[in-house]
């Protein structure tokens, strides 16, 4: 089987494991698992931020993130294909009792953010006190959210005094897709979302990178959603050998979904990272029919294929299913 579903289906390899079996752990509820806290101190250094948490999952490191920005009845401004509008299960809502509303299109239009920005008015409309930007985007077929429009956000962010918040889920696509070091994004960003478990290929874990402070605010939250965890270095140990040996390795992953791409007949440039959309006349219909040649693909909606490349894809395989593709296709 050549899983292309999504690069979440990785799993540890030897190495990995090797490196869990082996990791010093602590009760990391009393702050003394150290390797978390050395995956912790590693990830704020490579963001440039004092602080970070290690989390269980991605949507809930983004809702701790946002809630450090954002509070009851306030609102946060994102794209309307966001992760944290469509695909977190109104978390947002449901645990910070925030409001979101969304612009349509681009992971940043500045000129829609002016329109819908709110000052804060007193009693009479929800006042914006984030903006939240993915990247890579995930919906938007895995595009890089350039650095220039990163840096556009946070002046319009500064200059009207609200927070900047960044789903970083594959930001390690983007760094290696562009060559924009990790702290340049941190820059841009009062808080980021940053997953492990995605490309990196660690079965599980994400961070909260921020201030101090708001990383203390978001380890008292963590406990009360129930997110506190005891000798969790064993997951951070795989955490830390994900970031010494499976980020440069993403363009291996890029060069890949390139190659699917051109065997589906969309453009290779169009591709930034590791993850590809087609359009077709029936999704489902593909999906069944490449399914008979062992590659699995996942319809996104009736007419959109997607294939997200990762660590458990290798260039042979990434071959035979362009290969399949371009005879299903046909
Ligand atoms: C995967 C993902 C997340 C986090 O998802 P979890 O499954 O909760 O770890 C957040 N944002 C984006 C853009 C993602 O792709």
């Amino acid at each position: 089987m050549v899983d292309l579903r999504s690069d979440t289906v990785t799993r540890p390899t030897e190495a990995m494991r090797a490196a869990m079996a082996s990791a010093e752990v602590g009760d990391d509820v009393y702050g003394e698992d150290p390797t978390v806290r050395a995956l912790e101190e590693r990830v704020a250094g490579l963001f440039g931020k004092e602080a970070a948490l290690f989390t269980p999952t991605g949507s809930m490191a983004n809702v701790l993130a946002v809630r450090t920005l954002v509070g009851v009845g306030e609102e946060v401004l994102c794209e309307s294909s966001a992760h944290i509008a469509r695909a977190e299960l109104g978390a947002h809502a449901a645990y910070t009792g925030l409001t979101m509303r969304t612009w349509v299109g681009r992971p940043v239009d500045l000129a829609q953010i002016e329109t819908m920005f709110a000052p804060d008015m007193g009693p009479f409309f929800v006042a914006t006190r984030a903006i939240s930007v993915e990247n890579t985007h995930n919906f938007g077929g895995g595009t890089v959210t350039p650095i220039e429009d990163l840096q556009a956000v946070r002046r319009f962010a500064d200059d009207r005094g609200v927070g900047v918040h960044v789903d970083g889920a594959r930001i390690w696509n983007a760094h290696v897709a562009t060559g924009t070091p990790l702290d340049a994004y941190g820059a841009c960003a009062d808080v980021l979302a940053v997953c492990l478990s995605k490309g990196l290929g660690a079965p599980v874990g994400s961070l909260v990178v921020g201030t101090a402070a708001a990383i203390e605010e978001s380890r008292v939250w963590r406990k009360r959603m129930g997110g506190g965890m005891r000798q969790v270095g064993i997951l951070a140990a795989a955490g830390l050998h994900a970031l010494d040996h499976h980020v440069e390795r993403l363009a291996e992953d890029h060069a890949n979904a390139r190659l699917l791409a051109e065997a589906c007949g969309v453009d290779p440039v169009s591709v930034h990272t590791n993850i590809v959309v087609v359009d077709v006349p029936d999704a489902p219909a593909v999906v069944a029919a490449v399914r008979e040649h062992d590659v699995l693909v996942s319809a996104v909606g009736p007419r959109a294929l997607r294939m997200v490349t990762h660590l458990d894809v290798s260039r042979d395989q990434a071959e035979t299913a362009a290969a399949v593709l371009r005879k299903v296709l046909r």
